[in-house]
């Protein structure tokens, strides 16, 4: 007899796996829900993850690295990781899903949706395998909005000032993000400004290409007029967008940093 399929589920903290969790509890019952947690994200997001747990009846397990991000960045020299060196989501979402899996065939369900073209990091074990519902049954952002909205769970707190889920660091930060982060958690900002802190052989490494927090910082008022001059294009053009629409309209097509997060962290 050939050995039970497993079915997966992975929760990012944001809203569309979320909607993706809400639109598949009653399909797949026996769904088992997970989140890898690198403790180096917002507040805003375990809370999201604990709401959603309640208002789903859901166990949502917490997956982690057997060490601690700090850990990897002294393996990896200090080189803080980027987008062309992703080693975060390697060594602390793909590798504790995979031994969360292990050997078992699994089917893991992703929150693509139908109205976005994404890429990212997939396992390329054999046994899990991906399945992409939202594409499959042509479900769009207006569709994702929806389904939290009708099911009360509502989107993440964060979202009133950054459309992204991820640790609070993310290299995938455009520029207003990390002026948002700043403004609403001073602290956190910190913490990263630290992390670009020369190290005692004189190495300094950055977020941003070519560019410190506390650069980024100094042009705070111009950051935000470029970002807002963006917004108010996209809203003459898009007429019958909501703003929320419209701000992820601007994370699916990012204008200041050209890259797309990958959906280990961002879905
Ligand atoms: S959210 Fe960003 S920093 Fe965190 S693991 Fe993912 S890619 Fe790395």
């Amino acid at each position: 007899m050939s050995a039970k399929v497993r079915h997966i589920l992975g929760l990012s903290g944001g809203k569309d796996s979320a909607a993706l969790a809400v639109y598949m509890r009653d399909k797949v019952p026996e769904m088992e829900y997970f989140f890898c947690d690198t403790h180096k994200e917002l507040d805003e997001t375990y809370d999201f993850i604990n709401r959603l747990e309640a208002r789903l009846g859901i166990h949502v397990q917490r997956l982690e690295a057997e060490k601690g991000f700090d850990h990897f960045l002294e393996l990896y020299n200090g080189f803080l990781p980027s987008a062309q060196q992703r080693w975060c989501t390697i060594m602390m979402k793909l590798k504790p899903l995979e031994k969360f899996v292990g050997d078992d065939d699994a089917i893991s369900y992703v929150a693509i949706r139908a109205d976005e073209k994404r890429i990212g990091y997939v396992s390329t074990k054999p046994n899990i395998k991906p399945e992409f519902p939202f594409q499959k049954d042509g479900i769009v952002l207006a569709d994702v909005h929806r389904i939290l909205e009708e099911s009360g769970i509502g989107l993440p707190e964060y979202y009133k000032w950054r459309s992204r889920s991820g640790c609070y660091f993310c290299f995938f930060q455009r520029k207003i993000e990390w002026i948002r982060l700043q403004e609403n958690h001073p602290d956190l900002f910190e913490k990263a400004k630290a992390y670009e802190a020369a190290h005692s052989d004189g190495r300094k490494y950055t977020w941003n290409d070519g560019e410190t927090l506390d650069q980024i910082l100094a042009r705070k008022d111009a950051i935000i007029a470029d970002y807002e001059a963006r917004q108010k294009k996209l809203r003459e053009n898009k007429p019958n967008k909501t703003l929320l629409e419209v701000l992820q309209m601007e994370t699916d097509n990012p204008s200041d940093d050209g890259e797309k997060p990958c959906f280990m962290c961002m879905l």
